[in-house]
């Protein structure tokens, strides 16, 4: 490629169906037959699901392995990616990464992903990344904090998954200098709320990601995520 590949990275949360009382959270979730309806369009159309090795390889070569490559990633380790987004990924062979926020898992919270539930996904080609261990404002934490944030997460990971971890989301999308700083020694990676295809010319630790919305349509995905690499 001539300039510098875009990637669609595609940031979900929940899949579920939207209860009532989660108003006023209603733009963090998908339901499940419109996520089961974009998977699909993203199949028909052709496209190869990333997974973060892959992914930082392609922004580091300047190569894809596919004309058509998407990167599914989730924030915040909800129970739903194992009941139903999970369920659906597989039917149709497709990838995903799933963000965790570790303090949650190891705390057992009800409502997120467990280490055996991970375990059993990863065995079907899902992945498991870094949301810190608190999910808390990166940007408004001293330096110590979010050290800890940001390498007792991967810790956790790599000794309970036994797996390599390369990518970090910040939490909400909110990150300052100092954390990028301390990123670049522990990440590869790093993932931001920023609208819009992803780029190295961006920086590999402040990538662009594409919001799935409650409202958004295959057909306005399919469209959202085209690129003009060449
Ligand atoms: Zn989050």
């Amino acid at each position: 490629y001539d300039d510098p590949v875009q990637i669609p990275i595609l940031m979900y949360h929940a899949v579920h169906v939207m209860d009532p009382s989660e108003a006023s959270n209603a733009n963090l979730i998908v339901a499940p037959d419109n996520f089961e309806a974009q998977i699909k369009a993203m199949v028909d159309a052709g496209y190869y699901f990333l997974t973060p090795e892959e992914a930082y390889k392609a922004f580091t070569e300047n190569a894809l392995p596919a004309k058509k490559v998407v990167w599914l990633t989730f924030d915040d380790g909800n129970e739903d990616f194992y009941t139903i987004a999970y369920p659906i990924l597989k039917k149709y062979k497709a990838k995903a990464t799933n963000n965790i926020i570790t303090g949650f898992v190891k705390k057992g919270n009800a409502g997120n992903l467990t280490v055996k539930q991970m375990k059993e996904m990863m065995a079907h080609g899902m992945s498991f990344q870094s949301h810190t261990v608190n999910h808390p404002d990166l940007s408004v934490n001293d330096k110590a904090t979010q050290k800890v944030e940001l390498t007792d997460s991967i810790d956790f990971l790599e000794d309970k998954l036994n797996t390599k971890v390369n990518t970090i989301a910040y939490p909400s999308g909110r990150y300052n200098q100092t954390t990028l700083d301390l990123a670049k020694k522990t990440y590869k990676l790093g993932l931001t709320t920023n609208e819009g295809l992803a780029s190295a010319k961006d920086g590999l630790l402040s990538l662009n990601r594409v919001r799935i919305l409650p409202t958004t349509t295959s057909k306005g995905l399919l469209s959202e995520i085209a690129t003009d690499n060449k």
